[in-house]
């Protein structure tokens, strides 16, 4: 590498073979091969390094010309290697891509402290907060630089050499502890099965239920049929199984995984785990200056405390717990007289609620699917943003793809090019499943200019099969708007500032408002008329099946959202009220919840907090209500449409200005009143839900 001159680091001659190395306006995706990774991360994370030393051997008077705008470009050059590394590992997976991927995943980690620790760094930026300049700079600018501080601090920058060291000595116990949670929770899952020769005892069962057990047991050369605790095997028995015993077994194995419970008892129990986890979090937080971990998490958060998660969780809870109440003592009826089940139990209630749903709305995700090609769906989601925010879309055939399923658009906006995106549909082999966007370029100022964004748009919809057109499902349609909405909320920002640009620096908790907001038109018969269209016909979703899909869409939702309300408020005391001196545990905040706000009977034995992931192995520690305040966010954002009319061109430009432009520039609950005039409220998600709360009832 050629150290001395930094203003060219790729120039020598080995650098300049490798595509990520070498400056693209678009990924080079056919010239991509696995060896070309480890040596570009490498070459990008040292150059970066060197660079930093020397910008701040020479930096005296920090400005945002001398201090951000080298950072951006640098932080962006070393993305634009990385980011079509990450799509072809989750789009055309190898062993060979894969080992490289990984192999670049610890020279991240060791890089990004070394960032966040940087305290020289650090004074740069605090110095640049501090000048006559700040005052001068954009909104976007000194949010950038705040995140900035506020980023380092909570890396521990500032704190003395001791606590430094403790501070690392903490992470790298917590990623230990929560890796050791999820494998923990994995074992459990895999170490339990149960064979079943006689099917008689699997009644109830659809024909693909039964086939995938079968299947599992000729994996296991076994005769008959393999019951697993994994989810594509536990919920047909639990939904549609006649046998109670075996759903009361079951039920059993997988509420106590990873616990000292049930069938593998203190074999796989997280619980020294949890508990250690709690602990650390508690003193990490109390390290950098917080009162508890549950403050921590929401610094970064749009929620301003934890007491405000909580009361918004009480208050959601009062509203829908009644509804939740009718809808169990409706079940319990229904269960008493059609199924002969007196008194329901935790193992009945997906069975007899499948039952009562199977009754009330005969739909099926395939009568959907004929009206929805996926040509005319596109279409149709193109036409609903140029109706709302007057862009339009241009098909590119030609350009360097990674798969002919691939394809590309350019976004328009007054005739000029404002952003694009690739799209990738459906599922085929060595693709990661789920549906997901992710940035391929950042909206930022250059040298020559702004630089538009990219993003990659994947799903994995079932493909055309001979003359039959690729069909969606319902379900299909609200994941491609879902997904869609987050790529417009990347694509459509107007924010040059990288750190605040599209997704950017975006709170956690607001981040799901544009995508979850997209997928309401997919409710909408106005929008229907055109996303849908039958694949001979051309007939439009007709209403009937319309009425049926609303129907079912809010089928016992209250009871949905009281397990959502009592997963997050479980999650916000835990990482609150555990403290050094008060080592509260999982078991008894979780028993002190339900008291009050579960509906469903349940058993002493479930150990669900033992096998929580998403708080214990994942990224939502004092952070699982993000999945609910960020749908009153777009509920009450869709709201102004549905009083507006759910195509107003000037409601669509106001949504744009105020919020979908804005990236993080802003802090999300200003963006969100000035587009709504007043604090979100959470009347229209109830509504939605068809929640009326007690007084509408
Ligand atoms: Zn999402």
């Amino acid at each position: 590498m050629c150290s001395s001159d930094l203003s060219n680091p790729v120039s020598s001659a080995h650098a300049s073979s490798n595509p990520l190395l070498q400056e693209h306006a678009l990924p080079p995706f056919s010239a991509i091969k696995p060896e070309h990774v480890l040596p570009a991360i490498e070459q990008r994370l040292n150059t970066n390094r060197e660079r930093i030393n020397n910008l701040l051997q020479g930096l005296t008077n920090p400005t945002w010309e001398s201090l951000v705008l080298p950072l951006e470009a640098w932080n962006d050059e070393l993305s634009q290697a990385w980011s079509p590394v990450g799509h072809l590992n989750g789009v055309k997976n190898s062993d060979e891509l894969r080992d490289a991927y990984n192999a670049c995943l610890p020279l991240w980690s060791q890089y990004s402290t070394e960032i966040g620790q940087n305290t020289e760094l650090f004074k740069a930026f605090e110095a640049l907060s501090n000048s006559p300049e700040f005052a001068n700079l954009s909104k976007a600018q000194q949010t950038s630089i705040e995140h900035e501080l506020r980023d380092f601090r909570l890396a521990g920058v500032d704190l003395s050499g001791d606590k430094k060291t403790r501070y690392g000595e903490i992470q790298k116990r917590l990623s230990e502890l929560t890796s050791k949670f999820g494998e923990n929770v994995l074992d459990a899952t895999q170490a339990w099965s149960k064979q079943i020769t006689d099917v008689s005892e699997l009644a109830g069962l659809p024909e693909s239920a039964l086939g995938l057990l079968q299947q599992q047991a000729q994996q296991r050369d076994l005769d008959g049929y393999v019951i697993t605790l994994d989810f594509p095997s536990y919920m047909p028995i639990m939904s549609y199984a006649d046998n109670r015993e075996l759903r009361q077994e079951l039920y059993t194995a997988f509420v106590t995984r990873a616990s000292e419970q049930g069938p593998n008892a203190g074999e796989f129990d997280n619980s020294a785990v949890m508990n250690e986890i709690l602990d650390l979090r508690y003193e990490l937080a109390t390290l950098l200056g917080f009162e508890n971990y549950s403050e921590y998490s929401v610094a970064t958060k749009m929620a301003g405390s934890a007491q405000e998660v909580l009361d918004f969780l009480d208050d959601l809870a009062t509203k829908a717990k009644p509804q939740a109440e009718r809808e169990f003592a409706e079940l319990s009826a229904y269960a008493a007289e059609t199924l002969g089940l007196t008194e329901l139990k935790p193992w009945d209630i997906t069975f007899a609620s499948e039952k009562l749903r199977q009754q009330r709305y005969s739909i099926s995700q395939e009568d959907i699917r004929p009206y929805l090609p996926v040509d005319t769906v596109i279409k149709g989601m193109f036409e609903t943003v140029t109706r709302l925010y007057g862009i339009e879309f241009v098909e590119i055939k030609d350009f360097d793809t990674y798969h002919p399923d691939a394809r590309y658009f350019e976004v328009h906006k007054d005739g000029a090019k404002i952003a694009a995106f690739y799209l990738d549909l459906y599922a085929r082999a060595k693709k990661r499943g789920g549906a997901w966007m992710d940035d391929c370029r950042i909206r930022r100022t250059t040298q020559d200019g702004i630089q538009t964004p990219v993003a990659y748009l994947v799903c994995n919809f079932s493909p055309a099969v001979g003359d039959t057109p690729a069909l969606l499902t319902h379900d299909e349609l609200t994941t491609l708007f879902h997904e869609f909405g987050h790529g417009l909320h990347h694509m459509m920002t107007e924010i040059d500032v990288a750190g605040v640009s599209g997704i950017n620096g975006v709170a956690w908790d607001a981040v799901e408002l544009p995508s979850q907001f997209m997928e309401n038109w997919c409710y909408e018969p106005e929008a229907l008329a055109f996303i849908s269209g039958h694949y001979q016909t051309g007939e439009p979703l007709p209403q009937e099946l319309l009425d049926k899909l609303l129907a079912a869409k809010n089928f016992q939702s209250a009871m949905m959202t009281m397990r959502q309300i009592e997963f997050s408020i479980f999650d916000m005391r835990l990482h609150r009220e555990h403290t050094a001196a008060n080592p509260v545990d999982a078991a008894t905040i979780i028993a002190d919840v339900r008291k009050s706000v579960t509906v469903v009977p349940t058993v002493e034995f479930n150990r669900f907090q033992h096998s929580f992931s998403h708080i214990f192995a994942g990224g939502y520690a004092a952070g699982y209500y993000s999945y609910k305040w960020a749908e009153v966010l777009s509920a009450d954002a869709f709201s102004s449409f549905e009083e507006e009319g759910i195509f107003n061109r000037e409601t669509g430009e106001r949504f744009l200005r105020e919020i979908l432009s804005q990236g993080g520039s802003r802090d999300a609950a200003e963006l969100f009143e000035n587009f709504r005039g007043r604090a979100p409220s959470v009347e229209p998600l109830l509504r939605h839900c068809g929640i009326l709360g007690e007084e509408a009832a």
